[in-house]
């Protein structure tokens, strides 16, 4: 197989290629308007294209291999969850979720991942590979295609799946330059939200991109002896050093910075916990979200329990923090990331 995929490619990356092959011009238009517009699946599906221009891309320019292996809907129908073999046999997830009038994609930027969040499913299998831009714009086209047979579309993308988004930076920027391109899927930049663990390089590179994409910060703790035991990548960059770049990226971009918080029982929700929290966060052009973890099982952490959740949420809104709770949805689904790819490997 070819190293580069079609979806690999910006749409001048492909006007070159084809140049360099003595197509016309038009030809790139065709082409990405039918892979992300029309949201052809294959080149046979582009039926303007000449038979030979079709050879020599199935050739030199293939569609990127995702195949589903494993689908899982949650009951009320508002989150499916598909599970996707690569073309080295390596598995990812990724999960779309309707919201009222959302329909919202969660990828995978990596197999697996070399984080190792104490209560991740994913981090407890560890590192494989990075993904490839057109691997992680493959996920987003699937699922488009599902909501196109129901004349849905496709409203936001987040980074949040499986992996750590800012330790595969250059795939990430690129999937998000060929979502964003007008003449195709065209969804603006601010419908894309990137979620780290807090890289400061990559928050910081990614503040200096000038783009208007969302920051969203997995933050967990406001001190840096509980966080280092939640997340060991912060005994790399600690909570001072996280907060210095998200200030850098709020002043580059004017936009505010999501933190996500997974609450678990007995380990970071109590009421000092959020004290800490609002401190460290007030008067930061910020958003919280409070997210009950998902239990992973041979992971010994439960999800607080919801009177504990709304009191955190409490203490942070009477300091000013604007914070959302978000019920673990689809958990009866192995929503939570890396648990479906995790059960795959176990079976
Ligand atoms: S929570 Fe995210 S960053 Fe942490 S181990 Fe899991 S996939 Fe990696």
């Amino acid at each position: 197989m070819s190293e580069r995929t079609i979806l690999d490619l910006t749409r001048e990356e492909l006007s070159d290629f084809l140049r360099e092959h003595g197509a016309p011009r038009f030809r790139a238009d065709q082409i990405w308007h039918g892979i992300y517009r029309e949201l052809a699946s294959s080149y046979d599906a582009i039926t303007t294209l000449p038979k030979r221009l079709r050879a020599l891309l199935q050739v030199e320019l293939p569609f990127t291999v995702l195949v589903p292996v494993d689908v899982q809907e949650s009951r009320d129908g508002r989150t499916r969850k598909v599970l996707f073999r690569l073309h080295d046999g390596e598995t990812i997830e990724a999960v779309l979720m309707h919201y009222e009038k959302r329909h919202t994609i969660c990828v995978s930027t990596q197999v697996g991942c070399a984080v190792g969040c104490a209560f991740c499913a994913t981090g407890k299998a560890g590192f494989v590979r990075d993904l490839t831009a057109g691997e992680i714009a493959a996920q987003v086209l699937h699922f488009a295609r599902e909501l196109d047979e129901r004349g849905e579309h496709i409203t936001n993308v987040v980074y949040m799946g499986m992996g750590e988004p800012f330790l595969n930076y250059d795939a990430v920027m690129r999937s998000i330059l060929i979502l964003n391109d007008p003449a195709g899927v065209g969804l603006g930049a601010r419908r894309f939200t990137v979620s780290t663990v807090g890289i400061v390089p990559g928050i910081e590179r990614f503040a200096a991109e000038g783009l208007q994409v969302n920051l969203a910060i997995s933050l967990h703790a406001a001190d840096d002896e509980l966080r280092n035991r939640l997340v060991p990548m912060n005994r790399r960059y600690p909570i001072a050093e996280i907060m210095r770049a998200c200030r850098t990226y709020i002043a580059n971009t004017n936009r505010r910075v999501t933190f996500e918080i997974a609450l678990i029982a007995g380990v970071n929700d109590a009421p000092d916990h959020a004290v800490a929290m609002a401190k460290l966060l007030t008067g930061l052009l910020c958003h919280v979200n409070l997210i009950p973890l998902n239990s992973v099982p041979g992971i010994p952490f439960r999800p607080s329990p919801r009177d504990r959740v709304e009191e955190f949420a409490e203490i942070l809104q009477a300091a000013g923090i604007t914070t959302t709770v978000r019920l673990g949805r689809g958990i009866e689904i192995q929503a939570g990331c890396g648990q479906l790819r995790e059960r795959s490997l176990v079976q």
